[in-house]
């Protein structure tokens, strides 16, 4: 196959979704992932969404053996990256956990694609790398900090991606910097799935919605913005997935090498806590029961997007919108209050 991808991290979340753009798109995906925070089920999904098998190798980014066993099997055009730990909060109990894993993990993928000679690259990376920003909307050249593990396992890679591009010419490194990814495929059939007590606002309202947490807390009102209320900017997953097609794209109509080249992709608009609760409950007919608590630590008061490089370089904007975002949230929780577990 002369259009072979390797996903990595592919049964989670953003790559469930994304497989399916790229088999839409004409891809033949491979996903590699070793389920640390991912099932089965969301695969044999994926396949049944569209209607066709799907290549799935159970393994680690770290093994470079095993990682070596797949190139050798297969002719990849590029590889996307989305294996990788992200809950901040346990990345500051666990900080080698998360460079570790996230960090040398990529540094390994990167190993053996240069053996195999695969140098087209798609990274998940966020825009936490952004820390708080002095200027909104944020574009691609504002500064980067981060002040979690988390983050800075990013941050790192972002480093080792640029260090890597100067070094070697035949690189290509798209660094996708997503912005608050929500929502499910709008056949209700996929979506997030979180293990624990969710830590992101949008699976917290869903699961008080069907009726598993009692009531959401709103971390801070007393912001700086429209409401007091912390602004993101939330993007839905399925635009999220194609702004990954969009990318692949990009790259295969170049003509000379890109280097490293980071992307935003989010809407380019801020909507507060309280805005999203309020569409929630208004699009879905739910009750969402919240009360208003201390900041969170290390919460920023507003985070949203230029989304023009995406627009001008991948021809790519987001398309869903907020009402859409609610939507499918609710059709995937109603459907499955317990995401995949049967
Ligand atoms: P997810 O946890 O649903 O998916 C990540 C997948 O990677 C999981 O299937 C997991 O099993 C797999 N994985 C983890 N470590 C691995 C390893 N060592 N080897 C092989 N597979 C491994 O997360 P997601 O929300 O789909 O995020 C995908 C990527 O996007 C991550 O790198 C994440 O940091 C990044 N990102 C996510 C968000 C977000 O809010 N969801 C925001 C910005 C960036
Ligand atoms: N948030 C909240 N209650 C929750 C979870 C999140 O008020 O239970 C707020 C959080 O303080 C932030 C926004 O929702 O202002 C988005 O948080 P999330 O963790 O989803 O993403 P982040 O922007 O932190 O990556």
């Amino acid at each position: 196959m002369k259009n072979k991808i390797l996903v990595t991290g592919g049964a989670g979340y953003i790559g469930s979704h994304t497989c399916i753009a790229l088999h839409q798109a004409g891809y033949d995906i491979v996903i590699y992932d070793n389920l640390s925070n991912s099932s089965r089920e969301a695969i044999n999904r994926v396949s049944k969404l569209i209607c066709a098998p799907i290549e799935f190798i159970e393994g680690d980014i770290r093994d470079s053996d095993a990682l070596r066993q797949v190139f050798a099997e297969h002719q990849f055009i590029g590889v996307i990256h989305f294996a990788g730990l992200k809950a901040v909060g346990e990345s500051v109990a666990k900080p080698l956990m998360y460079y570790n894993n996230n960090v040398s993990g990529t540094i390994t993928l990167l190993e053996v694609m240069a053996e195999y000679k695969v140098k087209n690259f798609v990274f998940s990376s966020s825009a936490t790398v952004y820390g708080d920003p002095e200027i909104l909307p944020i574009d691609e050249n504002s500064p980067r900090s981060c002040t979690n593990p988390y983050g800075q396992s990013k941050l790192v890679v972002e480093h080792v991606l640029e260090d890597l591009a100067v070094s070697d010419s035949n690189w290509n490194l798209i660094t996708l910097r997503y912005f608050n990814p929500v929502g499910a495929h709008a056949s209700g059939q996929i979506g997030e799935d979180p293990n624990d007590i969710p830590n992101n606002l949008m699976p917290y309202i869903s699961q008080v919605a069907v009726g598993k947490l009692a009531k959401l807390s709103i971390f801070g009102n007393d912001y700086p913005t429209v409401d007091g209320t912390g602004v993101r900017d939330f993007i839905h997953v399925t635009d999220l997935a194609a702004g990954h097609v969009a990318a692949l794209k990009y790259l295969e109509q170049q003509t000379s090498n890109i280097g490293f080249m980071p992307i935003n992709l989010g809407s380019g608009t801020g909507s507060s806590v309280l805005e999203l609760v309020t569409a929630f409950a208004e699009v879905t007919g739910q009750n969402i029961p919240y009360q208003f608590a201390e900041r969170r630590a290390g919460d920023i008061a507003s985070c949203y997007a230029s989304a023009d490089k995406a627009q001008s370089l991948l021809g790519w904007q987001a398309q869903l919108s907020i009402t859409d975002m609610c939507q499918d949230t609710w059709r995937w929780q109603s459907m499955n209050p317990n995401g995949y577990k049967v």
